[in-house]
């Protein structure tokens, strides 16, 4: 089957088309909107490389120029010949809770959920939408970030706020990044030889955006990120857990809008907000320079991790596997290195060797003798929406 995967942002499309679960072409069209745009598309199969720097005024026009592309290739004619379309689609709400056929009624919740993922939910539709106008026929797939969480116990959900504000408003724990801690832990699974439904794991997914997740028997029983992706660990740019407080005490002093709240604590926070750089690597390059404030936002960074693996070892009645996964998570020996360190206690312990050699494989990084084992597992969100998508049109 041949399945175009689809994570449309605000400014941006990500694409990657998949022909029997092997990706042969991917592309990202940047600065949608802007002057000038930035387009970098990829035969795999021919191994051509097309970039370009024409201005895309929409996604409209977005998905036009991965339709031109598609035919160029040669690999299909249009997107018309496709089996389906899979979208990334990171909010599903209260009622949304699988991964499912795009129709009315769907689009029509989406977009009713997008009050609360306004950063998310609404780029995500006007891909779906461009994508509908280009090929009505093709059938569309949602896959939301929100539906792995939907095993969570309400319990774990709920925030102690006023229940009307969870039952009126919808005011609960969703969770996001569902696609990857799904893929890894069943990618881990296999691995290890154990069957899903009765693997128990802790996945760290690390990246611009990071959580942690709680897994028992296959299925997420708690998550770091909450209502929103802000909730949980300290990010790239984002805060993760603060006193609630703040919030209204920075209103009263500073008059700040809610808006503009929400761009500080999802934009200017997190590392970029305590040592001015959001990349991991930069970071650690500050660091090496001496630099007090970068050395302070990586203990934060550490320490946060550290606290959310730890709270999820207790409620496991017992973990299979501790997994690393994204940017941060596969590439970064050192933070591996710094959050391990301190587990040992616990009975996981890291082989510094192992874990200084991993090399975009599912690697054991755990020493022999661990009692608790530990795993880098590379993450594949687009794999998982192609092959979701080509189950459900199945
Ligand atoms: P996204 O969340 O946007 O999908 P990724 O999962 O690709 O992002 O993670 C991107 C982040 O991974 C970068 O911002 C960088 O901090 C980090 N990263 C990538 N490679 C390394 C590395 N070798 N060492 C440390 N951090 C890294």
């Amino acid at each position: 089957m041949k399945i175009l995967v689809l994570n449309s942002g605000s400014s941006s499309i990500k694409f990657k088309l998949y022909d029997k679960e092997v990706p042969v072409i991917t592309g990202l069209i940047g600065k949608i909107g802007e002057h000038s745009s930035q387009i970098v598309m990829k035969d795999l199969v021919n191994n051509k490389e097309k970039t370009s720097d024409v201005p895309v005024p929409n996604h409209k026009a977005g998905v036009k120029v991965i339709n031109e592309f598609l035919g160029e290739t040669g690999i299909v004619k249009s997107l018309q010949e496709l089996d389906g379309c899979g979208h990334r689609v990171v909010h599903g709400g209260k009622n949304i809770t699988k991964h499912c056929i795009i129709d009315r009624e769907v689009l029509k919740e989406v977009r009713r959920v997008s009050v609360i993922a306004p950063l998310h939910n609404p780029a995500n539709l006007v891909g779906i939408q461009a994508v509908i106008e280009a090929a009505p026929e093709l059938p569309n797939v949602a896959v939301f970030d929100t539906a792995f969480h939907s095993s969570m116990p309400d319990y774990a959900y709920m925030y102690a706020l006023p229940y009307e504000f969870y039952e009126e408003e919808g005011i609960r724990k969703y969770g996001f990044h569902g696609t990857s801690h799904s893929y890894v832990s069943k990618k881990a699974a296999e691995f290890l030889g154990i069957e899903y439904s009765k693997f128990n794991a802790i996945t760290a997914h690390l990246g611009n955006g990071a959580s942690v997740c709680a897994i028992e028997n296959g299925k997420s029983i708690d998550t770091s990120m909450g209502l929103t992706p802000l909730e949980g660990l300290m990010m790239g740019t984002r805060c993760g857990d603060m006193d609630p407080a703040i919030i209204p005490h920075l209103v009263r002093i500073t008059h700040l809008t809610a808006e503009e709240l929400d761009v500080i604590m999802n934009k200017k926070s997190g590392l970029l907000g305590i040592c001015g750089k959001n990349d991991l690597r930069d970071v650690e390059s500050l660091i090496k320079e001496g630099n007090k404030k970068a050395e302070l936002a990586l203990n934060m960074y550490t320490y946060r991790i550290l606290k959310y693996i730890g709270s999820y070892f207790t409620i496991l009645p017992r973990t299979d596997a501790l997994i690393f996964t994204a940017g941060v998570g596969e590439n970064s020996h050192n933070i591996r290195k710094k959050v391990c360190d301190k587990l040992a206690h616990l009975g996981f312990e890291l082989d510094d060797g192992l874990s200084q050699g991993t090399s975009g494989k599912i690697t054991v990084v755990s020493k022999a003798n661990s009692k608790q084992k530990i795993l880098v597992v590379p993450t594949d969100e687009e794999l998982e929406i192609a092959i979701t998508t080509q189950n459900l049109i199945k």
